[in-house]
């Protein structure tokens, strides 16, 4: 099957639906392509909010936003994404009230605004009200906006279909290749501009807040291509997750008082962080965590993980204020808060790197200002280096809105000013290669035992803590692991709705980010934001303020190359010192 339009999108989440609406807004043909039904993508999970200096509850202004997010990013954040970024997202929370997003509200009838970690007034003074919210739903509620707004502005939507290629030829892409779930199909989609936003890639670590379906293929199709990954080495873990499940508790559970507890019963944060104690940031609570963990004091049956302690709250605010969270806990681990302690663990939750582009979405084929004409991406899969190091909360539901609106208006006047380039020859050939490839092998390894062995290893050995001995043998494990891939069988011959297929197509795509990732952090020798070697504790300004760019060397068996890009400062240096650390 054949289909063309002038701009196509891949991924239906905040992002996707976004670039699709302000790429319908330019009077081009669209078409979004997503693997699941739009509203099933992962955005809907977020509850926090969405950071905005509307300042609706308390003074606020766009630059005390952007020097949080330069800080909060380690210095590491192209300041010049986080200016755009900073001003852009006031007017686009009004845009998203004015479609229609049932805001919570202040007393006068204005959107509601609460605190956030790291959010700040006067550059750092104290906590200030930043974040937009619907109740703990603005995730949801964002999805479900966009999508009615698509189905009005005549989107098509091709959903449970999987990108399986891209069709770049001469430095221009020229569409996709995809793979239609309930036939077993491959379709191929011309188009003039394609907009990458197909999410994150959680789903390589064992414990993840992550969607199952969060497996990096965009990121994984672009590296293949010889294009960079920039920035895979800082990945964020939260806190707090269900123990063995990741599902995320959230951080409002130790604002309204819960208390973090060792296997002895101590609250342990006293000794890490003896004045803000449970409720230090994210950072330094994992870290404490997996100390406490790795000297013996964890819980449960593998003693990886800790309590969180809320049975000295009233059984109104656990069963109100925590309702969701009391819920889970109940259902998936037998455990009531109001009268159990609950076990936690830390849970891989955000990568900051990804597919890096400029501001206007356009992707970036080096570090030096190549582009690939006609491709662009944005969302969580893209890096405009706008989280730097470390991203703050709530800013990526506004990175998806603000950029995903650059990117749909850009490709949009592209593919306005260009005619159809041709495609390839033959445009399936690569996807119906893997495809043979993994429906002929009669291999004995399966997917399932690569993904697991891949998971446990990547949390173990670049996880939290890292150091150069764990991460180079991780780099082997994964050479090993995409030895014994090649040799997966897939034992179901079925062409209809063949997740066993689908699997084992994403573990592929997730090998390739776990290597980017590794290789990256086993690069970087210093610590900043999220990556954190306990071979080299300190920042290094005077070396390691670049950005990094993993390459795969298709001359050379698919060898990890490191190249850089320059971080765009403008204005804010650092002020303040390395912290001082505990550990
Ligand atoms: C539990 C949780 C809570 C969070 N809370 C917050 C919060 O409060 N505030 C905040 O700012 N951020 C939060 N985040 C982060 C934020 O929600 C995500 O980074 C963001 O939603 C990602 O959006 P996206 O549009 O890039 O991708 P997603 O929403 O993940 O969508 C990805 C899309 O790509 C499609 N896709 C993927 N691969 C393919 C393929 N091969 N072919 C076709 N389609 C494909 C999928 O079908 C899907 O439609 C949270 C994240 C999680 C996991």
């Amino acid at each position: 099957m054949h289909h063309r339009y002038d701009v196509l999108v891949v991924g239906a989440g905040g992002a996707g639906l976004m670039a699709a609406l302000y790429a319908a807004k330019g009077n081009v043909s669209v078409a979004c392509i997503s693997k699941l039904y739009p509203t099933r993508s992962h955005t809907g999970a977020a509850q926090g909010g969405i950071g905005a200096a509307l300042g609706n509850v308390a003074e606020d202004h766009w630059e005390w936003h952007m020097f949080d997010t330069v800080k909060g990013g380690d210095y590491l954040t192209d300041q010049d994404a986080a200016e755009v970024f900073s001003k852009d997202i006031i007017d686009a929370v009004y845009e998203l009230e004015h479609m229609g997003l049932p805001f919570s509200r202040t007393p006068e009838g204005k959107i509601a605004q609460r605190k956030f970690g790291g959010h700040t007034r006067d550059f750092g003074k104290a906590a200030v009200e930043r974040s937009c919210y619907a109740k703990d739903r603005t995730g949801h509620m964002i999805l479900q906006t966009l999508y009615q707004q698509n189905v009005k502005s005549g989107t098509t939507f091709y959903n449970e279909y999987h990108v399986t290629d891209l069709l770049i030829e001469n430095g221009r892409c020229r569409g996709v290749v995809a793979y239609d779930l309930a036939t077993g199909e491959l379709h191929t989609f011309h188009a003039k501009a394609v907009i990458l936003a197909a999410g994150g890639y959680g789903r390589v670590f064992k414990i993840t807040s992550n969607a199952l379906t969060l497996t990096g293929d965009l990121m994984s199709i672009y590296y293949r291509k010889g294009l960079p990954l920039e920035d895979m080495e800082f990945y964020q873990f939260h806190p707090t997750g269900l123990a063995k499940l990741g599902i995320l508790v959230t951080e409002g559970i130790r604002g309204e008082g819960g208390i973090l507890r060792n296997a002895n019963g101590e609250r342990f944060m006293e000794r890490y962080a003896p004045t803000i104690k449970d409720l230090a940031p994210r950072d330094i609570v994992s870290r404490s965590i997996v100390t406490e963990i790795r000297e013996g004091r964890g819980v449960g049956l593998d003693k990886d993980a800790v309590h969180i302690d809320l049975t000295h709250l009233p059984r109104e605010v656990i069963e109100g204020k925590l309702a969701e969270i009391t819920d889970l806990a109940r259902t998936y681990l037998g455990q009531d808060p109001v009268k159990d302690l609950v076990a936690i663990q830390p849970t891989a939750h955000y990568a900051m790197g990804g597919i890096p582009t400029d501001l206007n979405g356009l992707c970036l084929s080096d570090g030096q200002g190549g582009s690939v004409e006609g491709l662009y991406a944005a969302g969580e899969q893209a890096c405009v280096s706008l989280h730097g190091a470390n991203r703050l909360g709530t800013n990526s539901l506004g990175d998806l809105i603000v950029f995903g609106r650059r990117a749909g208006t850009y490709a949009a006047q592209y593919a306005r000013q260009v005619e159809f380039a041709d495609l390839p020859e033959n445009p399936l050939r690569e996807s119906q290669e893997m495809f043979d490839a993994l429906r002929a092998s009669k291999g004995s390894d399966n997917a399932a035992t690569i993904r697991k062995e891949l998971q446990e290893s990547m949390m173990n050995n670049v996880g939290i803590f890292r150091n150069g001995p764990d991460m180079e043998r991780q780099v082997g494990i994964i050479q090993e692991l995409k030895a014994r891939y090649k040799n997966v069988g897939v034992s179901d011959p079925s062409r209809r709705y063949n997740s066993e297929l689908i699997e084992a197509m994403e573990l592929g795509f997730m090998l390739d980010c776990a290597e980017a990732m590794t290789s990256s952090a086993l690069n970087r020798k210093e610590s900043r934001g999220a990556h954190d070697r306990e071979d080299y504790r300190d920042r290094d300004d005077a070396n390691w303020l670049k950005h990094t760019m993993a390459y795969k060397d298709l001359n050379n068996d698919g060898q990890v190359i490191i190249g850089y890009k320059d971080v765009a400062l403008k204005g804010f240096t650092r002020a303040f010192e390395p912290k001082p650390r505990v550990y």
